[in-house]
């Protein structure tokens, strides 16, 4: 522990960020660090408690708390409090892939179960690991690591998401073969083509995938197994296949005209179009969806559906409304949900902060859903009919549900409706392809703690196995896979 004081000493201190109405006008990330001097004191804020909630990646009350990976917070909060940079980055390293993914979009659930966070404002813990890595990148400390002894094992992963590199990177790190197979035309998967970038700049993904190509590992893009690549083949050229494909089967609207009316998006599928003309154009392809001078509504009040405010704000949109089904979460954490469990609280993001600076008021509405599409005699969405919400017990099962208000329809304008109302598990033909087992959730089925099959050497790993998650999630599993993996080839593995 560097100062034993050091979190009375010191207050919280995050990177600054550009202004909303500023931040708006590009789609560049939009946070500058601070300076080394300054991280030294966020280092010495972490007390070192003797149990450090922060790492430990449990389920309480049904909810994750603490760092998935394990990070060991306290041990590099301590380095980067004493100077020691290059160490404090080989301790992160052995733990997490990718810190250039997490120090940037995870949300932190290490912070949410700290210490100093019971009665004071936690550790920047988040940060602590992005200056880390970053610092690690600018100053040659991560160069490729090219093993020096190879196995005769190759290795199939599909899908090319933060789960299927973190299988990639530590069975190639063994001395395997990998090869990734990706049907989109970048790698990435959600890091690439979903998450917006704004909050991960597409070359922060490239930058790691170039280094993956020369630490050894074969990338294959526009693949689409199942579909253009049989599974035979995958199954007959690997000694092991591992399904990373993601839980990329969205949510739907049952509502009439809906496959009819022009202008409804799923949410990934907007955001994707969005950053592929980005990148392959500055959007001068025009092969996106441009929401300028256009009433938006976007049926959920989400992390995804916060992308999408963040964008069609960029695009300079007339107006925009988040749609959600349940109440406001409280402000502050009520006492049924104390530290360390993760706090259900009502967070405003970054789009909801631009939609607050543009129009002046946030973009949420809760207890509310879509019942009606309302079309325009060319077929062109004009609005939507909104209804009131409120939740109810069933008197016999004692379930609560959400039941309509009567009389509380509104209509309210609307030229894109973009539907982020999350996911009901992994596309089907890939499982189909390859033989493998579902479980009622729709996602991959294992037996518990592990990676394996039903599907004689194929496995599985991140929101394809556990369902709509988070990066962090997807690093943890991927990783975890990868020993079963290892020990599945050799027989034993001394993989940590
Ligand atoms: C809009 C959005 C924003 C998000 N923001 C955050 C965030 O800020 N922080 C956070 O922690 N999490 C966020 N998430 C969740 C996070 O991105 C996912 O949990 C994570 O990416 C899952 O990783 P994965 O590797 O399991 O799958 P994915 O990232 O979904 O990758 C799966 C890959 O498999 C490919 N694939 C699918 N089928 C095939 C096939 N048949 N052949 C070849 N390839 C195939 C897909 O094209 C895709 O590239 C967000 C999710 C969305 C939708
Ligand atoms: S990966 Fe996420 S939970 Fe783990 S230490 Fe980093 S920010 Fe915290």
């Amino acid at each position: 522990m560097g100062k034993p004081t050091g979190f009375l000493d010191y207050e919280r201190e995050l990177n600054p960020s550009t202004s909303p109405k500023e931040r708006i006008k590009n789609f560049n990330e939009f946070h500058k660090m601070i300076s080394h001097e300054e991280r030294k004191l966020q280092g010495a804020r972490c007390m070192n408690c003797g149990v450090p909630f922060c790492q430990s990646g449990m389920m309480l009350n049904g909810m994750a708390t603490g760092c998935p990976l394990h990070n060991l917070i306290p041990e590099w909060n301590d380095e980067i409090f004493k100077g020691n940079w290059e160490h404090a980055l080989a301790r992160l390293r052995k733990t997490n892939d990718f810190p250039e993914f997490t120090g940037r979009v995870c949300p932190a659930l290490c912070e949410a179960a700290c210490t100093c966070g019971m009665n004071d404002t936690p550790v920047t813990v988040k940060e602590n690991e992005l200056a880390l890595i970053e610092n690690g990148f600018e100053n040659g400390l991560v160069v490729p690591r090219i093993p020096e002894v190879r196995s005769d094992k190759q290795i199939a992963v599909i899908g090319s998401g933060p789960s299927g590199l973190a299988v990639a990177d530590r069975l190639n790190q063994r001395g395997h073969n990998v090869t990734v197979y990706e049907k989109h035309d970048r790698i990435g998967g959600l890091l690439m083509y979903g998450i917006p970038n704004m909050k991960l700049e597409k070359s922060i993904v490239d930058r790691r995938i170039n280094l993956m190509k020369e630490e050894g590992i074969k990338f294959v893009t526009n693949a689409d197994i199942g579909n253009n690549v049989s599974a035979e083949e995958i199954l007959e050229a690997y000694d092991a296949v591992v399904l990373c494909c993601g839980a990329g089967n969205p949510r739907d609207l049952a509502l009439e005209g809906r496959s009819t009316i022009n202008g409804i998006y799923f949410a990934v599928d907007f955001l994707t179009m969005n950053t592929k003309s980005l990148l392959d154009s500055n959007f001068k392809d025009g092969k996106y969806v441009n929401a300028k001078g256009k009433n938006v509504v976007i049926v959920g009040g989400g992390d995804t559906g916060n992308d999408c405010t963040g964008t069609v704000i960029r695009h300079g949109c007339k107006s925009v409304t988040q749609i959600e089904m349940m109440p406001k979460l409280p402000d502050k954490r009520s006492e049924s949900n104390p530290w360390p469990q993760w706090p259900r609280v009502c967070k405003t993001d970054y789009g909801q902060e631009e939609a607050i600076a543009v129009f002046g008021h946030d973009p949420r509405v809760y207890e509310t859903t879509v019942k009606e599409l309302i079309a325009d005699d060319k077929g062109n969405l004009k609005a939507v009919k909104t209804v009131k919400l409120k939740q109810e017990k069933n008197p016999e099962t004692g379930a609560m549900a959400m039941k309509e208000i009567p009389g509380s329809e509104q209509i309210l304008d609307a030229d894109i409706l973009i539907i982020a109302a999350g996911f009901l598990g992994s596309q089907k033909y890939v499982a189909d392809a390859f033989g493998v087992e579902l479980n009622p959730r729709t996602n991959v089925k294992t037996a518990a703690g592990s990676y394996k099959t039903n599907v004689d050497k194929v496995f599985t790993a991140g929101d394809m196995h556990r369902g709509q998650s988070l990066v962090v999630w997807g690093i943890a599993e991927g990783r975890e896979a990868a020993k079963e993996i290892d020990s599945y080839l050799m027989g034993y593995t001394n993989m940590v």
